[in-house]
């Protein structure tokens, strides 16, 4: 592509590949601005730089806890409902700023057979579990045949209600959306795909064309972007990534603060920028061409989403917010507006026909200090110094 790396050039990234794996799609290469490539946000993607090498103090092998929360390898099972299916550790490129960095493309790391079926085993299992997300690595990196038998093992398990696919391949690989590959897709309806892309650059007449076979078989599209310094901080970027996705029937699901996985710290921007780019797309595009910003919580509390604030101020009767334009409004709150204290008995739920383990679940969280059914009122971290100077550890 005529850029040339100096010889230290070379012998840094050398370095840095042999901690974390290279792999570019010669389709993405090609997409790269050579004239200026070092602040290209395709070649800062898809090129190791040095600085993966430098590790920040808050660094983190595996920031989000997926092996920690994993009751069998493979699996990693966080929410009450739904689990992360790891089926494949390839993928078609080595994004740089990969959370799973320290994994993916590990020869170490790749699934076996043993290992899926164990999972699938898990997931029949747990009857809690109505909603899978194949990932990897990139779960369409798996040969059709072989996805095939997955999705078929997923579609006899009764309470699994819906299969989610993680796939970069769009973006990097966009001829891998095969019709082949569609057509044994559609037969496991309803199967749902989450891609990854990160710029409007990457919206290139291929990736229009994956998108299009993926829409047309009726498969629902997200996307979920990670926010990157120097490739797609900037609020007039993200309108446009996310106004291009929609005009091709992609939902802006997630945009995703970068974590503290090991060797991303030059990605990493503040949280203050997110917000920024949350308020210039809130209510100055369409609602639908807007993601959800969240930040993986370190530890593995999971995604919390974060938003500017719109609730200016509170009375027993009014409540003060702004728009996105700076108008400040009163809504005015019911003065007759009661609802009887649930007691999870009254014919709403009766009119549902929960399943025995739908009905019987309690509140957890900020959702059990609401609940009229429990009477807990508050919630304190373990090792709270005063209540270990009480007599008895009641709260
Ligand atoms: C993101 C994630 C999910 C899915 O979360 P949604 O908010 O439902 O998209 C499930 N499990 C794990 C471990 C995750 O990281």
């Amino acid at each position: 592509m005529g850029i040339k790396f100096s010889r230290k050039e070379k012998r840094e990234l050398e370095k840095t590949i042999q901690k974390f794996p290279l792999s570019i799609t010669p389709y993405y290469a090609s997409l790269i601005e050579t004239k200026n490539y070092h602040n290209d946000p395709i070649f800062r993607q898809a090129f190791p730089s040095p600085l993966e090498l430098k590790l920040s103090k808050c660094d983190m092998k595996d920031p989000l806890h997926e092996d920690k929360d994993s009751p069998t390898k493979g699996i990693t099972h966080r929410y009450p409902d739904r689990v992360l299916f790891l089926i494949s550790n390839k993928c078609a490129m080595y994004c740089r700023h990969c959370t799973r960095k320290r994994k993916v493309g590990d020869p170490d790391h790749i699934p076996s057979k043993e290992q899926i079926l164990n999972c699938i085993a898990y997931i029949r299992k747990h009857r809690e579990i109505r909603d899978v997300l194949l990932s990897g690595g990139d779960a369409l990196m798996l040969p059709d045949d072989f996805l095939d038998w997955i999705l078929t093992e997923l579609g006899s398990i009764p309470h699994v209600e819906v299969v989610r696919i993680g796939s970069r391949t769009p973006v990097v690989l966009p001829y891998r959306i095969t019709d082949e590959l569609v057509y044994m897709l559609k037969k496991h309806h309803p199967i749902w795909l989450n891609t990854h892309f990160n710029h409007p650059r990457e919206l290139t007449p291929s990736a229009k064309e994956a998108l299009k076979k993926l829409a047309d078989a009726g498969i629902p599209l997200g996307n979920q972007s990670v926010l990157l310094a120097g490739v797609n901080d900037c609020p007039q970027i993200m309108k446009k990534l996310n106004q291009k996705l929609v005009q091709n029937r992609v939902r802006p699901y997630y945009l995703f603060q970068c974590d503290l996985s090991e060797g991303l710290t030059h990605f990493r921007t503040s949280i203050g920028k997110g917000i920024e780019i949350m308020e210039s797309l809130i209510g100055h595009t369409s609602g639908f061409a807007v993601p959800t910003y969240v930040i993986d919580a370190p530890g593995g509390g999971g995604k919390i989403p974060v938003m500017p604030n719109y609730i200016l101020s509170w009375s027993t009767n009014k409540t003060v917010l702004r728009n996105y334009e700076g108008v400040i409004t009163t809504y005015q709150e019911p003065t007759d507006y009661k609802t009887a204290p649930c007691n999870r008995k009254c014919n709403k739920c009766s009119s549902l026909n929960l399943k025995p383990e739908e009905y019987e679940r309690a509140p957890i969280g900020v959702e059990k200090l609401l609940a009229d059914t429990d009477d807990t009122i508050s919630l304190v971290p373990k090792g709270n110094l005063r209540l270990g100077r009480r007599k008895t550890s009641r709260v």
